[in-house]
């Protein structure tokens, strides 16, 4: 992120988005975009981008750009879409730049046939001999795709996915049924294998998952509104049966209630939202979701990371059969876009919520003997399932250090629960460093330094194998990752919390 000029933040973009103004120079015609034509349009002052196949012309937009001008320029005159998709492909720019919207690209011209006959050829070829490594490696990628099957009792549907998968379990798991719309989505590796129907007739309220996780069998039923017999398990929908790289898939949404907000500090709040009894969703340790607000007509979604609803030791989630509750903990900016129509949510009123993402594997503790935890404001709240998970289920931990760092003592998120957990448990250690402190404050003061991480990380004994999590403002992640690359932390030692 960069520092953006007065009055060009978010609100104001989506204020002139709606101003009626002429974004695009064409006057509210579309147009078909040829490829030369995009190339054209290059320059900040005049810079077009297509994502997905759409035109954007993109150059009112620089100014807004919380990533900077020189970010979006990357792409200007070009398919931005993979550009756009490794560094925010959650930001619905559809409703975000609809002001924007040039027109389609024309179609490409069909491929030339010349490969066309290459690649038979290359067929023929291996129907006589041994089959190319390439090949080799397809079939056996194929044989890991999930499949799925259904049968029916006079009351219960009950649909069965064979992930050929060991070890799944619940987080990877996430289910709804809107209305006749069933969704079930499986997380195999890196991969998302989903089953997507408009069930052939009505189904109740309610809906299981059960998984038998040694053999990766996810079962998912649901109970029949009339007990009539089914003759089908209803119309595929347009992504049914698919196995595609997890960032591929589109982000899914369902609507949560809000049932409880609590003060946490002057300004951090704790949101309790209920999931639809007809959803199955666990968001893992060390991921987050999207929340969706429609704000002046405008979708904006924003990352928050699930945190518990207090701080026990051998807290274990509710069972997750639907119903269940996802905690937030959100600082609310009192120039805040998305905190401040958060805060004006009543108890009752309902909010999007996302699929769980990000690439923490639990994995990364479970070897770990030493591990360190290095939090800045309301980087604080991925630490808190990871603390819970460190504390309970991993026994090869010797040591757990939080190194908490805020601006005044006011600010700091769960102290008393903080200190209460290093009273119960010896091996976890918490500092409290403060950047702003009163007069009054005796402990350690001061930003994230090469000095300070000298002092409070270290290995519990040489060779010990160490894990340090870092998450806060962006300065305050890629300043901490470097300094402990400079002293001598490998990569593997290190998980940063991003977007
Ligand atoms: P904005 O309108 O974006 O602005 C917030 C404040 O920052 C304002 O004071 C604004 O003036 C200033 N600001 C914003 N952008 C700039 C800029 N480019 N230059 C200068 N100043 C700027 N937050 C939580 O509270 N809890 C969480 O659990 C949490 N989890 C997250 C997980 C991930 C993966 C990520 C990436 C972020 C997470 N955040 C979390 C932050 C959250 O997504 C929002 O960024 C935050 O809530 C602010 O949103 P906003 O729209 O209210 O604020
Ligand atoms: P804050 O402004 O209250 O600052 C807290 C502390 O961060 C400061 O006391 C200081 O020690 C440090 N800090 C702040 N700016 C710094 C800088 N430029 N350089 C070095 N250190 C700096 O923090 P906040 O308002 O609570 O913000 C928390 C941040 O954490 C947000 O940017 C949020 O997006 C991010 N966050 C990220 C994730 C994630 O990526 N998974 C999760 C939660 C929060």
């Amino acid at each position: 992120q960069v520092p953006l000029k007065p009055g060009r933040s978010l609100m104001d973009w989506i204020r002139l988005t709606k101003s009626g103004k002429d974004l695009t120079g064409l006057k509210g015609r579309l147009i078909e975009v040829t490829e030369d034509e995009l190339a054209k349009h290059n320059k900040k002052e005049d810079c077009w981008i297509c994502i997905r196949g759409f035109v954007y012309n993109v150059t009112p937009y620089m100014e807004y750009h919380p990533g900077g001008e020189d970010e979006l320029m990357k792409a200007a005159g070009t398919d931005g879409t993979d550009l756009f998709d490794q560094v925010h492909r959650w930001v619905n720019y559809e409703s975000m730049l609809k002001e924007c919207l040039v027109g389609r690209m024309a179609v490409k011209p069909i491929a030339a046939p010349k490969e066309i006959s290459s690649a038979l050829s290359e067929e023929k070829k291996q129907l006589n001999g041994m089959l190319p490594e390439k090949k080799v490696l397809h079939a056996s990628a194929e044989d890991l795709t999930p499949s799925y099957d259904w049968f029916q009792t006079d009351s219960l549907i009950t649909i069965v996915i064979y992930t050929k998968q060991k070890g799944m379990n619940a987080e990877l798991v996430t289910v709804d049924c809107q209305d006749r719309r069933l969704r079930g989505e499986i997380i195999v590796d890196n991969h998302s294998y989903l089953v997507e129907v408009d069930l052939d007739h009505a189904v109740q309220e309610d809906l299981a998952v059960n998984i038998a996780e040694k053999v990766g069998k996810v079962e998912i039923i649901l109970k029949k509104k009339d007990n009539n017999h089914w003759k089908m398990l209803g119309q595929p929908l347009e992504n049914h049966n698919t196995f595609i790289k997890r960032t591929d898939r589109g982000l899914f949404y369902r609507k949560c209630k809000l049932v409880s907000k609590t003060e946490v500090t002057h300004d951090t709040k704790l949101l309790c939202l209920m999931l639809p009894k007809t959803t199955h969703l666990c968001v893992p340790t060390g991921q987050h979701i999207y929340l969706k607000q429609i704000i002046e007509g405008t979708e904006v979604v924003k990352p928050y990371t699930p945190v518990l609803p207090f701080l026990p030791l051998d807290f274990k989630e509710p069972s997750h059969r639907g119903g269940a509750h996802i905690y937030l903990m959100i600082k609310i900016y009192s120039c805040g876009l998305f905190t401040q129509a958060l805060d004006h949510l009543q108890i009752g009123d309902y909010i999007s919520v996302s699929n769980p993402e990000g690439n923490f594997k639990k994995s990364q503790v479970q070897t770990s003997e030493d591990l360190f935890l290095l939090a800045a404001g309301t980087g604080f709240t991925p630490m808190v399932k990871l603390l819970n998970f460190a504390l309970t289920e991993v026994s090869c931990l010797r040591t757990v250090t939080l190194i908490f760092f805020n601006k005044t003592e006011d600010d700091i998120l769960w102290r008393n629960e903080l200190e209460q957990l290093a009273l119960k448990d010896e091996r976890f250690k918490v500092r409290f460093i403060l950047s702003q402190p009163t007069k009054d404050w005796v402990g350690k003061q001061g930003k994230i330094s090469s000095a300070l991480l000298s002092e409070f990380v270290k290995r519990s004994r040489k060779d010990s194998k160490v894990l340090i999590c870092i998450c806060g403002p962006t300065p305050f992640t890629e300043q901490g990752v470097q300094y402990l690359k400079d002293l001598g932390y490998s990569q593997e030692e290190i998980h940063a919390f991003t977007a």
